[in-house]
């Protein structure tokens, strides 16, 4: 496994191979490595000649400093990880090898995908999103990108920046790998208690009864039964709970046979921000 800080020594590798129509796979992670990255590699490993990940902690894509210090580094044990499966890049720049002088996002016009939910509630993360995933996929130039389901907004707008730009990428949506309870892994469960993540299964069971309720309910009883799940309980403050239509993630009222929906949830344990979303009837 090679590992290159910077876009110099991953060009010079790279020389070889984009010559000979090489698939080149790429999963672009935060790091804080867990199970739902791995698969996202062992994903593009199988389809691909070369898989690379990159491990980059965006300042510009988080909205509060506080999220950025705190986010989880843990370099040394992520570079273990991945040489344990078959990934054979990683690519870990710097903040300076990415930004050079300016670390500033630019603007971008996702056709109002960036207006919705985390978009609402994290200003200007979607750009600084934009900024990076950009910015890594001129530097890579993959074929084949990976990106988590659990994530579905910010996958919806990587695969607008692909089409509002002249990258030539396919975007691939991978599973959310869950814990035995359902939480969907994510970086950021290392810094709930034991009894946070235990608690935390609610989010799934709501995402769960949501889905069988639909249907079955009128929208808005559905919505008040939600909210209810997180009414009364200690652990966790609900952000928001939406259905939403897929293709443009705006809240629905009413649900037509012809179009895909998603429920999606976002909470605070303490200052700890969690996600998640599941597919209603497709
Ligand atoms: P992050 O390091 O959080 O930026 O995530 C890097 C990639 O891994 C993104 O495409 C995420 O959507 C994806 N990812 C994060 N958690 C999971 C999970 N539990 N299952 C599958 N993919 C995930």
């Amino acid at each position: 496994m090679k590992v290159f800080k910077t876009k110099k020594e991953l060009n010079l590798y790279f020389k070889e191979f984009r010559s000979k129509n090489t698939k080149i796979g790429f999963v672009p992670t935060m790091g804080a490595l867990h199970k739902g990255h791995l698969s996202l590699l062992e994903k593009s490993s199988k389809e691909n000649d070369i898989t690379v990940a990159s491990i980059f902690v965006n300042p510009t894509q988080f909205n509060k400093k506080e999220d950025l210090e705190n986010y989880p580094r843990t370099l040394e044990n992520d570079l273990n990880l991945l040489k344990n499966i078959a990934c054979d890049v990683v690519f870990i720049p710097s903040v300076e090898e990415i930004y050079t002088t300016t670390i500033s996002s630019g603007q971008f016009d996702f056709d109002g995908l960036e207006n919705e939910m985390e978009g609402k509630y994290r200003k200007g993360h979607f750009n600084g999103v934009g900024t990076v995933v950009k910015k890594l996929f001129e530097i890579v130039l993959p074929t084949y990108a990976y990106f988590g389901e659990k994530d579905f907004q910010q996958l919806q707008i990587i695969r607008k920046l692909v089409k509002k730009t002249t990258l030539d990428v396919t975007i691939v949506c991978c599973d959310t790998y869950r814990e035995n309870n359902g939480l969907a892994m994510s970086s950021r469960n290392a810094r709930l208690t034991s009894q946070e993540k235990e608690a935390a299964a609610i989010i799934y069971q709501t995402l769960n009864g949501v889905k069988d309720k639909l249907g079955k309910l009128p929208l808005d009883a559905i919505h008040k039964w939600a909210l209810e799940q997180f009414e009364n309980q200690p652990l966790f403050e609900l952000e928001y709970f939406t259905i939403a239509d897929e293709e443009t993630l705006k809240n629905v009222t009413n649900i037509s046979p012809k179009k895909t929906y998603r429920a999606f949830i976002a909470v605070y344990a303490r200052e700890v921000r969690l996600i998640d979303t599941i597919s209603l009837n497709s």
